[in-house]
């Protein structure tokens, strides 16, 4: 029965292409409880504030597992049961566990002996020495192509499942990620990849600078692990049993993390963003970037806190915890919104119990009481609107092409598809993203309006799709280059281009009843109110949200038996008061940018005014840093102060933050004091380069940047971030700072103010007789809203949003 359920789709799969490739689809291959919007990921545990690491993750009690599922969790990463009781009130609840394995390191000193055949699956130079894992001198990688890499991930599958701790549901494997590797396994089947791939014999060779070859080669790379990751899912399920499901940790957003997620290397999406929370940075594009390039799977993303701020509210440290920190504060108000924006775009947040800044503990201190009660109202929110989000389906007509092939294969293309959804954002228009596979007409008839950011490989059917769309009314908005070249990155012959790719040469283009746009300038220097009259000249009325409030976003989805329309109003305007530092100091305390230093030839200024510099003593020079968190000594930071070179700071020591300051010496003080900051070494893009945080709020303009090693300097752009970032770069002088100093809650307490987002009007295509939404907030409001109509839209006045609110259109 079973075999024939099979054989009929794979017929399905081979004649009907495209209905398979359909933009968010249900996952029947995978088990109910894994599907999107219903499945909620967590993160580790802890007791009492401490980790219990066991040989199979975090250690679980009873307390615990009430918490994880006070917490609304279901799908628990790395975590094992302690006790029977734990794990009976874990299963019988539903709750799936997810364990992990490393998929990459090799442990060499310990594992070498034990397991010799190691010795032959290291991934390897060109010259033919091995790799260093994060250049660390105990750790290879294994070579995902090789078949004995694979066999010995298999035994490390087995034995995780010989373990006890309970039942095992999904397997979280950790570092998935690509390394240049030139092992013989490498070589030959790079051979046999390119003839069967691009019809022509290709060697594996660094010299190789052809366009041709690199492209070969990255694609080479990523699916040979998207082939390894299959081949442990068929382990898994011919082995042991079916539906054990495999979650690499694999990211979102780059040609690699993309490309594997899109090829079906991962069943549920896992983001690792340790550096990144919202209101300080939004989660929500990475949401929607797994969604679209897995088509539907459950999204989740492990959050943390910008490293300066890590530091700054660190409860608690204990050297041998991540980084240093073993507990760190943070708002209910922050973790609210973090959630919100999963639920808004149908992902999960993975809600950490274990991650220093994110604790969530059985505990009574008030700010844990407040965190987990926050986290349970929203997730309770959440559960009682399943059926909105159970599977739901994007409903905007705006979309973003996230170019996966392109971007794997050529060059990045994320600085423009972030200019673009930046652009939507401010705006206010709801858009999802798009892959290049859903660029077919069944799924093109949802969209009014596309932007195209460096769309640079889309091959002739597709291009032939996009043409047809045009043609009959679509508008399409062009950022840089768009179908050049076809799949394999081959570039189509003069003369011989779709017409697609011939849009740059005739602006204001048009094309049958559709439009087109090229912006002459970066979306990111445009008003939003430019932007939406560009973009309705183009498309006519969008959906949208109007509001004087600055940082809503809006998104809308519509439940999966398509009887209800769901707007979600996510407002992120948080302000912060931070306690008094004595430093002599410009900004507020709160990064919102940064600038990085990654070159020899760049250079960050910062002048520093002390008002009595007779009487200055025992000054230290402080500034709010970060790194990728495994730089190396390849590179030092040198600090000039005042002309004399006061520090030289090897790359490794920046990863531990900026600790206590510079002493400066006193007779170099003056009124003004000009402080310049270079790198020297080898630095380069990753993973050796230091980061300063930029508070773009502050106005004092006493911070300056160069590209050119000092020879020209500039205000108007700090950073070499897309984007411009003014303000100023986080530098101080003031008294030594402990390092050991850690906050008290009470430092933080009461200096967050949430200022709610007031006077929406939702523009909402809801049909001819709109009818009248029901509008609710987790923290219990609720009330019935009539909309106007005008101009065929519908219009719905919202007066606040606080955090997160759900507008529901039944029948709309
Ligand atoms: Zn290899």
């Amino acid at each position: 029965m079973k075999q024939r359920g099979i054989l009929v789709l794979l017929a399905c799969l081979l004649i009907f292409p495209s209905v398979c490739r359909a933009h968010w689809l249900d996952h029947q291959e995978l088990p109910e409880w894994a599907r999107r919007g219903y499945c909620q990921w967590g993160h580790g545990a802890n007791i009492n504030g401490r980790i219990h690491w066991t040989e199979n993750g975090y250690g679980v009690d009873l307390p615990n597992i009430h918490l994880i599922r006070y917490c609304g969790r279901n799908l628990m990463q790395t975590i094992t049961y302690l006790d029977e009781e734990a794990r009976r009130v874990g299963e019988s609840a539903g709750v799936r566990r997810q364990p992990y394995i490393c998929s990459k390191t090799i442990w060499w000193r310990n594992e070498f002996p034990k397991a010799p055949q190691l010795e032959r699956c290291t991934i390897l130079k060109p010259d033919g020495t091995r790799v260093l894992l994060y250049n660390n001198p105990e750790r290879y990688g294994g070579c995902y192509s090789s078949p004995i890499w694979l066999d010995y991930v298999k035994q490390r599958v087995d034995s995780l499942l010989a373990k006890p701790g309970g039942e095992v549901h999904s397997i979280f494997f950790d570092n998935c990620m690509n390394y240049d590797c030139h092992c013989a396994e490498c070589h030959a089947r790079f051979k046999e990849y390119t003839r069967e791939k691009f019809g022509r014999e290709m060697a594996l060779s660094p010299s190789d600078k052809s366009p041709d070859y690199l492209f070969a080669r990255r694609m080479f790379d990523a699916d040979e692990a998207v082939r390894f990751f299959q081949e442990i899912r068929r382990h898994l399920n011919t082995r042991h049993r079916e539906g054990i499901l495999i979650s690499p940790n694999i990211g979102i957003g780059y040609g690699w993390s993309s490309y594997l997620v899109n090829r079906g290397a991962t069943d549920l999406v896992f983001i690792e963003e340790g550096f990144t929370f919202p209101p300080f940075e939004s989660t929500v594009l990475k949401y929607k970037l797994g969604l679209a390039a897995s088509h539907g799977k459950t999204v989740g993303q492990l959050l943390g806190l910008p490293q300066g701020l890590r530091r700054q509210r660190a409860l608690a440290l204990d050297e041998k915890h991540e980084m240093g920190i073993l507990e760190a504060f943070v708002y209910p108000e922050e973790h609210k919104l973090a959630l919100a924006e999963a639920m808004a775009t149908n992902g999960t947040n993975c809600v950490s119990f274990a991650l220093r800044e994110q604790k969530i503990t059985a505990n009574d201190a008030p700010y844990q009481v407040q965190n987990r009660e926050a986290i349970h109202q929203y997730s309770a929110f959440h559960q009682r609107h399943l059926p909105l989000f159970d599977r739901a389906q994007p409903a905007a007509r705006v979309a973003v092409v996230h170019a996966v092939v392109t971007e794997l294969g050529r060059y990045n293309t994320r600085t423009a598809l972030q200019q673009a959804t930046r652009a939507l954002e401010r705006a206010g228009v709801p858009y999802e993203v798009l892959v290049e596979e859903d660029l077919e007409p069944e799924q093109l008839r949802h969209y009014r309006l596309l932007i195209l950011p460096e769309v640079y490989c889309l091959n002739r059917e597709r291009c032939q799709a996009l043409e047809e769309w045009l043609k009959r009314g679509g508008a399409l908005v062009q950022l840089g280059s768009l179908a050049q070249a076809d799949e394999l990155g081959r570039a189509y012959p003069a003369g011989r281009l779709p017409l697609v790719g011939h849009l740059a040469e005739a602006d204001p283009a048009e094309i049958g009843a559709g439009r087109v746009w090229l912006p002459s300038r970066s979306l990111d220097e445009m008003p939003a109110r430019t932007f939406l009259a560009e973009l309705q000249r183009l498309a006519g009325p969008l959906e949208r949200a109007e509001t004087r409030s600055p940082r809503l976003f809006c998104n809308l989805l519509r439940s999966r038996d398509g009887k209800s329309l769901t707007a979600h109003l996510v407002n992120s305007d948080f302000s912060y008061t931070l306690p008094p530092t004595g430093d002599i100091q410009d900004d507020d305390g709160l990064p919102e940018a940064r600038t990085f230093l990654s070159t020899p030839a760049a250079r960050i200024r910062k002048v520093l005014r002390v008002p009595e510099p007779a009487k200055a003593r025992d000054l230290y020079l402080k500034f709010v840093s970060a790194t990728c968190g495994v730089a190396t000594d390849a590179f030092s930071l040198v600090v000039t102060f005042n002309g004399q070179e006061i520090a030289t700071i090897p790359g490794s020591w920046l990863n531990d933050g900026p600790g206590e300051g510079i002493p400066v010496p006193p007779g170099l003080i003056r009124e003004e004091n000009e402080v310049v900051f270079r790198v020297t070494g080898r630095p380069n893009s990753h993973p050796d380069w230091v980061a300063f945080h930029v508070d773009t709020n502050a106005t004092s303009r006493r911070s300056w940047w160069s590209g050119d090693g000092g020879k020209s300097w500039t205000q108007e752009d700090l950073s070499p971030d897309p984007g411009t970032q003014q303000g100023e770069v986080m530098v101080r002088l003031g008294p030594r700072d402990d390092p050991e100093r850690v906050a008290t809650p009470e430092e933080f307490e009461g200096r967050l103010r949430v200022n709610p987002a007031r006077d929406i009007d939702l523009y909402l295509n809801a049909g001819a007789r709109p009818p009248v939404a029901v509008f609710r907030t987790p923290e219990g409001v609720e009330r019935r809203i009539t909309p106007r109509v005008r101009g065929g839209m519908a219009i719905y006045r919202v007066p606040e949003v606080p955090i997160y609110g759900l507008l529901i259109l039944n029948g709309a």
